[in-house]
């Protein structure tokens, strides 16, 4: 395993509360950086801030109630960052959801909702962390992107459309960003174990099946060739490359972390 020391630069995750944000948190305090991380639910956001500083005692953490669609609270978070470390090195836009729903029953409010999360979550975290990620000498943004992107599904039609989008967003920040010394990239995932399909699962779960039988067999259905979900950890080890300077020659690029899933050559 390569070791790599993030001692004295700062990472922010948006939507370090749960499932893959809080799995890049870990690695990032693991390799010795600073941390913040936020969310929109206090107690979320108490207890995923309580499990990393049980994990790591003596981590610099900082957690933050941020909402990352509402300008007002983006534009605290980073004063809040700058004021706690004075700095940041990397920037993971991870903050989000999917949506569920067909043309025929998506309204137009609907579809303006999925487009101003998808988009708007990387926008304004972006533009608020830019000057200090420009003051690094080594900054970086990975976006938490899905492979809906390149390959859409019908039953997802306004989040994979905003996906396709927010692809063609990261190329463009990639060029612009560049000369000013800072690397853009994403991931594209497929499914991931994390909350919103443990509360899936909540919903649409058989009586009485476990989550195992309940995620193996949708990994059935939807022929994921490596046969399961893939675990948070697996997509934030991704993130983490494309963050750090293991990746210090990577931009406008993505890594397909989705199982195989993916049908184009
Ligand atoms: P989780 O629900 O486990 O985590 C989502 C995190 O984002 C939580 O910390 C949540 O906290 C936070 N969040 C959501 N909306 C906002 C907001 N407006 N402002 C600030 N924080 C927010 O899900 P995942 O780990 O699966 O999701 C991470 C990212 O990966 C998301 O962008 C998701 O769309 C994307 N993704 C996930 C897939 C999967 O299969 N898991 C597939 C494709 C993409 P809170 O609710 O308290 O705000």
């Amino acid at each position: 395993m390569i070791q790599i020391d993030l001692s004295g630069q700062v990472a922010v995750v948006t939507g370090g509360t749960s499932g893959i944000g809080l799995a890049t948190a870990r690695l990032f305090l693991q390799a010795g950086a600073s941390v913040a991380i936020c969310g929109r639910d206090a107690d979320r956001l108490a207890s995923a801030e309580s499990a990393l500083r049980d994990a790591f005692p003596n981590a610099k953490l900082l957690a933050v109630r941020c909402d990352v669609l509402d300008a007002a609270d983006v534009t605290r978070f980073a004063q809040d960052v700058q004021t706690a470390f004075g700095r940041i090195d990397m920037l993971v836009n991870n903050a989000g959801q999917g949506r569920v729903s067909t043309f025929a029953d998506t309204t137009d409010e609907a579809w303006r909702e999925e487009l101003d999360l998808k988009y708007f979550s990387i926008i304004r975290p972006t533009r608020a962390f830019l000057p200090m990620l420009e003051a690094s000498s080594q900054g970086a943004i990975v976006c938490v992107n899905s492979l809906l992107a390149l390959q859409p599904e019908a039953h997802m039609v306004a989040t994979s459309s905003a996906r396709a989008g927010v692809l063609n967003l990261v190329k463009s920040l990639a060029v612009e960003l560049a000369p000013r010394g800072v690397r853009v990239n994403s991931i594209l995932i497929g499914i991931v174990e994390s909350g919103q399909w443990r509360r899936r699962y909540q919903t649409q779960a058989e009586a009485g099946q476990s989550w195992e039988a309940w995620t193996g067999e949708l990994a059935r259905q939807k022929k994921i060739p490596l046969g399961r979900f893939g675990r948070p950890e697996e997509a934030a080890q991704a993130l983490f490359y494309l963050a750090t300077p293991l990746s210090s020659y990577t931009t406008g690029s993505h890594i397909d972390v989705s199982g195989g899933v993916a049908r184009h050559v």
